[in-house]
């Protein structure tokens, strides 16, 4: 069997052409600010092609690039500010963070009503509850992926590599919400083969170069890659798309993938921002 290239790009593409209509309509601009700590050259990337993107469909943006240096509370005066900005509908502070810097408050600050990226607490808990609102980018981005190619999840066993925040575990709690059943692996899962062989929906999200290979997947499964690594100057995903594409029904490249859809996700959680906070004004 050769898989079907599932086209996250074109998919993508879809849903910003419809967010721009939607936005064209609107009286008022929906705005997301964007802040970057620190100098990681992947940060600097996904930030510069989140306001590109916002550029593209109409949504007004602001970009904070700070310094290494940047204190907790300049972080949070500035979180702080947007919060009650009239322009802003969305927050997004672009992780990993200088250690230094405590992660859970910075998230913690940002407005329920502008958590764009769905990492409160408070939003966490509504996913974990089954009662979703803003849902994180990438795991909704894989999700999108899956409905736009017909793709039930009912019955199945979904396997997901990888247990971060931002992405394993939302993805996790999103395919049961779906009615998926869902096993979770990490680094410390004994036998990771054992359990990605028995997956109807493999996603792979453990960052590391070519980890899934072709005997470690189902003949005709859904193969899911989200993993971004840089090798050799290139990108490459966390499955080993050459070998594995003979055996999964589906699957995503890497690059033209999840990442395209991820984009996609926030300019589409900005607008849910935006509808949100104007319904209730
Ligand atoms: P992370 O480092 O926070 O988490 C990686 C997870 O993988 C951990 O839970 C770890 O336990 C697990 N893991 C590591 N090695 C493993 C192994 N050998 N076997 C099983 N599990 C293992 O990373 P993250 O932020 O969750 O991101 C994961 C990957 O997805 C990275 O490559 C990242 O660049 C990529 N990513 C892509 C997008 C996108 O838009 N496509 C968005 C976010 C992250």
């Amino acid at each position: 069997m050769t898989a079907k290239i599932m086209d996250g790009k074109a998919v993508a593409e879809k849903i910003r052409a419809k967010v721009k209509a939607e936005v064209a309509n609107l009286k008022t601009k929906p705005g997301l600010a964007a802040i970057l700590v620190g100098e990681n050259p992947a940060s600097k990337v996904y930030v510069d092609i989140k306001r590109k993107t916002c550029d593209e469909v109409g949504i007004y943006s602001e970009l904070y690039k700070l310094p290494e240096e940047t204190t907790e509370k300049e972080l949070l005066q500035l979180i702080g500010r947007l919060n009650k900005s009239e322009k802003i509908h969305g927050i997004l502070v672009q992780l990993p963070l200088p250690r230094r810097i405590n992660e859970e408050k910075v998230l913690e600050a940002i407005a329920l009503e502008k958590d764009v990226d769905g990492f409160s607490l408070v939003n966490v808990g509504r996913l974990a509850s089954g009662r979703e609102a803003a849902v994180p980018c990438t795991p909704k981005g894989v999700i999108r992926l899956l409905e736009e190619y017909g793709i039930d999840l009912a019955w199945k066993n979904a396997v997901v590599i990888g247990r971060s925040n931002i992405v394993g575990k939302p993805t996790a709690l999103l395919l049961l919400n779906r009615n998926a059943t869902v096993t979770i692996c990490h680094s410390k899962t004994a036998d990771l083969p054992h359990y990605t062989k028995k997956a109807d929906i493999l996603v792979a999200a453990a960052g590391k170069p070519k980890l899934v290979k072709a005997d470690m997947v189902k003949e005709g499964a859904v193969v899911i890659d989200v993993g971004i690594n840089r090798v050799e100057g290139k990108l490459v995903g966390d499955v080993d798309f050459a070998s594995v594409k003979e055996k999964a029904s589906y699957i995503t490249p890497v690059p033209g993938g999840v990442g395209p859809m991820t984009v996609a996700m926030l300019i589409e959680n900005t607008l849910e921002r935006y509808k949100e906070i104007t319904r209730r004004k």
